[in-house]
């Protein structure tokens, strides 16, 4: 039986590998759940997966939990026991108990957690895009010397995770990426000051939270996966190729070096992706759509435009610049997505915003997740001092550099 940690149980991920547990309870068992604010949520789920130790962001979260558990009459002998904070997702992610931990915390939030689960040799699988974003060389550095193995959930990484098993990594000359593009595709670069953030949020193929459906339609979702592949498969920004395909059934592509291409293919249900992950190197039955190659169907694909989706490109920038760049391009545009939904700056003003921070924040080789995280946290204040200066001169953000 794998015990699994879930950080981030109540996120699209989260919830996504419970059903997974719930549909395999002969071979996974939940052993801790660790949940930011949604206690309602966290209550529902530690009823069902009775873990041993159940984490929420603050202690007014657990106060909540307790008080909620109390007076809906859930017998004290079955409660877990409870943590929050730090100390908690730490708690949960390197108890020995632990076999697996799924890393699916949003932001840098799930950082500290995750290296250090890595640290003690834990299989990971790995959904946060920022853990390798902000803490790549760190992570990596990591597992080289525990020996953890790090399974990609996101799927266009475990896509590439599926090719690359058909061949040795010194016979791959690049590894293709391929993107939906997002709910903009096809508006013209002139007309998206106008877009709204429900327009934003409305993917056309995937159901996914806030921040990533945004860094979606920006096509910073897809700069962060070149960075992680980077990290995750050892290749260069220049081996990692960007195509858009809309119909998001092609999730990766691998080019050997005798030009045969292997392609992972499956429908847009992350739950074969986590599953994957659970059962490596085994397959089980998922239960999952299928693609049904009796209907005609019609896959496209096109190059990126990278004039109407600058962040795309500075990403490749800021992994060819390495050390702290890519931690504060993350942190930037955490701060420009927040920035956007609340309506302060328009979708163009996202790249010029993070741009602008990048440019302003000096590059550094953070050696310990302290540092990256101080580096986070002044890249981000940098980002909001920029909105705040721009409310000041025009009433509403300028956009510093032309989106
Ligand atoms: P969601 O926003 O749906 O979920 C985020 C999770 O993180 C929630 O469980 C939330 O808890 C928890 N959380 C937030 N802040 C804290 C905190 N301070 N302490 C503990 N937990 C916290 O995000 P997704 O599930 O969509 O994405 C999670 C990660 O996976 C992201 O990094 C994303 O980029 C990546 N990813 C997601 C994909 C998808 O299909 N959704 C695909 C590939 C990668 P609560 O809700 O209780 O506050």
């Amino acid at each position: 039986m794998k015990k699994i940690t879930v950080l981030g149980s109540t996120g699209s991920i989260g919830t996504s590998t419970l059903d997974v547990v719930r549909r395999n309870r002969h071979r996974f068992e939940i052993f801790a759940l660790v949940a930011g604010y949604n206690v309602e949520l966290l209550e529902q789920q530690i009823r069902e997966f009775r873990p041993a130790i159940a984490v929420g962001a603050t202690e007014d979260v657990i106060l909540n939990l307790r008080r909620r558990m109390s007076d809906n009459g859930f017998p004290r002998e079955c409660w877990p026991e409870l943590a929050w904070g730090r100390e908690g997702k730490l708690l949960a992610a390197t108890a020995s108990e632990a076999d697996f931990v799924m890393s699916a915390i949003v932001g840098v939030e799930g950082l500290e957690a995750t290296h250090e689960a890595v640290r003690l040799g834990k299989t990971v699988g790995l959904a946060n895009k920022e853990v390798l974003v902000a803490g790549g060389s760190l992570v990596m550095r990591a597992s080289a010397e525990s020996g953890s193995e790090l399974i990609p959930v996101d799927s266009e990484h475990n896509g590439a995770h599926q090719c690359l098993r058909a061949g040795e990594r010194k016979e791959v000359a690049k590894l293709i990426l391929t993107a939906s593009g997002g709910p903009f595709r096809r508006t013209p670069r002139e007309a998206l000051h106008r877009v709204t953030p429900a327009d934003a949020l409305n993917h056309p193929t995937w159901k996914m939270g806030q921040r990533i459906t945004i860094d979606s339609a920006t096509m910073m979702n897809k700069g962060f996966e070149v960075i992680e592949a980077c990290w995750l498969f050892g290749f260069e920004p220049d081996d990692v190729d960007v195509v858009i395909h809309p119909q998001s059934s092609v999730h990766a592509m691998v080019e050997y070096k005798d030009g045969s291409v292997i392609a992972q293919v499956s429908t847009t249900d992350m739950r074969m992706p986590i599953q994957y992950a659970l059962t490596y190197p085994e397959r089980a039955d998922a239960p999952v759509p299928r693609l049904d190659w009796r209907q005609a169907r019609t896959w496209e694909f096109e190059p990126p435009d990278l004039e109407k989706f600058p962040l795309l490109s500075l990403a490749y920038q800021a992994q060819r610049t390495g050390g702290s760049a890519p931690c504060t391009l993350n942190a930037a545009d955490e701060v420009a997505v927040e920035a956007f939904l609340q309506e302060q700056i328009s979708f163009p003003q996202i790249s010029a915003l993070v741009e602008e921070t990048l440019s302003r924040v000096p590059v550094r080789q953070p050696r310990s997740v302290g540092e990256i995280l101080e580096i986070d946290r002044e890249s981000r204040e940098t980002a909001r001092r920029l909105i705040r200066q721009g409310a000041l001169t025009g009433g509403s953000f300028q956009p510093l550099v032309q989106a």
